[in-house]
Order: structure tokens, then sequence, then C-alpha cells
């Protein structure tokens, strides 16, 4: 990266990352798609390195950094893997909102086990029947005495089959608008009343165990495990989400980047009709606009991170820097395909693998229509007051 974008220094984080994640993701890619295994050594690593909850404070186990060091991480990572990047940068999202609302006593407990990558977390919003519409979620916890029983069923959780802690959003006053009744409980994992399936086959994302049913029945959480007050869970939601979409828009952004690599190259080597396929306008024009919409998507994305350490509003930079990269990121897997020809769709290259990853990244993590919902709403707000 250019000095102008990044410091020095994040240039050196870049490359020191980019160097880590080349040399020892590999086997866990391997074994990630193949027998769909959760990388559980690999998060070890990656404790040990500072690289999850890098900008989190060091008194808590985390890496002292900040939004734009932990961006350049998820690039890295997902320039390897999207369901690398995931499941590195799920205990990052869900660390926001202790660090931000916990306790001191939650951010002791917690925060140095998700930072070691010894305590897997996993995002309980979505449901059955609630995933754009989050605010309408059925799950609810009911306070008895000084704990919380819950009730609900949750689906699509990363993580979520190896977890060993939830963040949990549920309904605690269906009487009120779910922005003022929805409540965030962390909960344990080894209560006998939470059900994990797996009944899934998904296109990408492989090892990273994604659920297709968590049946939260009767879970009995103690008062101490709500984040933040009771009722507040739909902003601390939003809050997430926002850091989430910045940290996400970096991975998609790294697939994109190795698709573009892989068949830039691939297109300087490759002859057909007696000349390298690089000089054939068609394909070297689209190898123009990859390198341009990467470019655009990674700006933005620097942009939101630089926004989010002055301590901006940064819902409309999020969104925006997240649907860029999910639409940027397919349409570059996708060309970069057609340029491999046949042997791009096989798994002799990684094309076909963060084609269909980042496919998913227009769904996962809020879809693409979402983010435009932010920006649009948010654009709107700008020219109404002018
Ligand atoms: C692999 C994977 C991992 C995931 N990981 C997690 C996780 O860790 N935790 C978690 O809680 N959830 C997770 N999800 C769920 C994900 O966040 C949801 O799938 C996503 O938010 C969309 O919700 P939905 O699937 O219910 O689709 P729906 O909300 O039913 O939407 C269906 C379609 O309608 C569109 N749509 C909806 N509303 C509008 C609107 N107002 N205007 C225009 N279009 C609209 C959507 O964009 C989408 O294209 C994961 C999903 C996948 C596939």
């Amino acid at each position: 990266m250019e000095p102008i974008f990044y410091s020095e220094e994040e240039n050196a984080y870049q490359q020191e990352a980019q160097a880590f994640f080349e040399r020892e993701a590999p086997p866990f890619i391997v074994s990630m798609e193949r027998k769909n295994e959760y990388p559980f050594e690999l998060l070890k690593k990656l404790g040990s390195q500072h690289y999850i909850g890098v900008r989190y404070s060091t008194e808590y186990g985390g890496g002292g950094r900040d939004m734009l060091h932990e961006t350049i991480i998820n690039e890295e990572a997902g320039a390897q893997s999207y369901a690398i990047s995931c499941a590195r940068s799920v205990p990052h999202h869900c660390a926001h909102i202790i660090d931000v609302y916990g306790t001191e006593e939650q951010k002791r407990k917690y925060l140095p086990g998700i930072f070691s990558g010894e305590s897997i977390m996993a995002e309980a919003i979505t449901e059955p029947t609630a995933g754009s519409d989050a605010a309408r979620m059925k799950t609810s916890a009911v306070k008895k005495g000084n704990q919380y029983i819950i009730n609900g069923e949750k689906r699509f959780q990363a993580s979520g089959a190896v977890a060993h802690l939830l963040v949990v959003f549920a309904i605690t006053n269906p009487d009120v608008h779910p922005s003022k009744g929805m409540s965030c409980f962390l909960v344990d994992t080894d209560d006998p009343n939470i059900v994990a399936q797996e009944d899934f086959d998904v296109m990408g994302w492989r090892g990273l165990r994604v659920v297709s049913e968590l049946i939260l029945n009767g879970v009995e959480v103690p008062e101490e495990n709500r984040i933040g007050e009771e009722g507040q869970g739909f902003p601390i939601l939003i809050d997430m989400l926002d850091t989430e979409r910045i940290v996400v828009s970096a991975s998609l952004t790294g697939g994109a980047r190795t698709c573009l690599e892989t068949a830039a190259r691939y297109s300087m080597e490759r002859e057909a009709f007696h000349r390298p396929l690089k000089n054939f306008e068609a394909i070297s024009f689209r190898v123009a606009e990859m390198a341009c919409r990467i470019e655009a998507a990674r700006l933005i994305r620097i942009k939101a991170a630089r926004m989010f350490e002055a301590g901006m509003d940064v819902a409309k930079m999020a969104a925006m820097a997240k649907v860029v990269a999910a639409e940027n990121g397919f349409w570059v897997a996708n060309e970069a395909l057609q340029i491999m020809g046949g042997i791009g769709a096989t798994t002799k290259s990684d094309i076909e693998r963060h084609f269909r990853d980042l496919r998913i990244g227009m769904v996962g993590a809020g879809s693409n229509e979402v983010m435009k919902l932010v920006v649009q709403r948010e654009v709107y707000k700008e020219f109404a007051s002018g």
C-alpha cells in the first residue's frame, strides 16, 4: 500500500501479517474445505500473535492497536480464506460490545479468553423468521428473580456448532417497540438446554460450522450476564453491526485481491491463438477493472476505519464499505474465473473457493440490500438537513 494511505508502521504490519497468513493458513484451508473442521489450533496461534482483538486494550489481552490494524489483519486473513477471516473476526464483533457496554467484571472474565483464541464466540441474531428485519426476532428473555429464562430459535450462527460463548439478542419487553424492548446476553453453551444442529450444507465459508438451528429451551442466564441495560439491546446490536461491517469488508477485499493476482498472473502465462491471454483487451481490460474495484473497496474501508478511530458516526461509511466490498468482491471473483477458463472452475485453483465464499458475502453479515437501506437513509438525512 502506498505510504499516503498507510503509515510506515502500518505497511510493515501489513507485510508481516501477509507473511504470517501465507505461511500458516494453507493446512487449515484444506481441513476446513475438505473435512469441515473448525480451525481451533489456528485461532490459538492467532491469539498468541495478538491477531485476535487487534484493536482492544492490552489490559484484557488485546493487541493495543486500532481499527485500521484490525482491518489490515482481516484483509490478509481473507486473502487466504474468508472462512478463516470470519473465525478470526467474529470474536472481534462480540468483544466490541463487551468492551463498550460490559461491566469491568465481564471484561476481565471474558475478553482474555476470547483474545487468546481459546474461547470461541458466536453471534446469535438471525432467526428462521427474522433475518434482515432483526427487530422482528421472537426469542424471549423473561426475568425471574436474579436470572433470565431464554426461549427461542436462532439460525445461521457462524462458529455456532463449536462456540463456548454466545452473544444472544432477545426480547425482554414485548409490549414496546424492539428498539426499546430488546436486550443482549452472554450465554455459556455448556447449558444442556442449548441444542445446536448443523443440517445445512452451505456453498462456502466451509469449516465455519454454521448452524441450521440453535435452540434455546428455557436457558437460565444470570442477570450479571446481561450486556448493557435491560432494553438497550437494539442500539447495542446496531453498534456491533457497524463495526462488523468495516472489518468484514476487509475480508471480502482480501479474497478479491487473491482472485485478481491469480487471474492476472495466469493471463501472463497462458497462451491462446499464439499470444498470452493478457494481450487480448477483452482480458486485460477485465484485469484493469478488477484492480479499480478492489482499490475503491479498500479506500472506502480505510476511510471508515479512520472515521471510527476519530469517534465519528460510521453508519453510512461502514455500510458503504461492506456493500462495495461485497459487490466488487464477487464481481472480481466471477471475472477471475472467466479469465482462468475451465481450470478456474476446478479445485486446482483457489478461484472457485473464493467465488463461493465471496458470493455469500453479498448475504452474510447483512445483505447488499440492507446496506443500501442504511446508505440511502443516511444520504437523505444529509440532504434533508441541508
Ligand atoms: C454462511 C452464513 C453465515 C451467517 N452467520 C451469521 C451469524 O454468525 N449470526 C447471525 O445471527 N446470522 C448469521 N447469518 C445470517 C445472515 O445475517 C442473514 O442470512 C442475512 O441477514 C439475511 O437474512 P435472511 O437470510 O433471513 O434473508 P431475508 O431477510 O429473508 O431476506 C431475503 C432477501 O430479501 C432482501 N430484503 C430483505 N429486506 C429488504 C428490503 N427492505 N429491501 C430490499 N430487499 C430486502 C434481502 O436482502 C435478501 O436478498 C449468516 C448467514 C449465512 C448465509
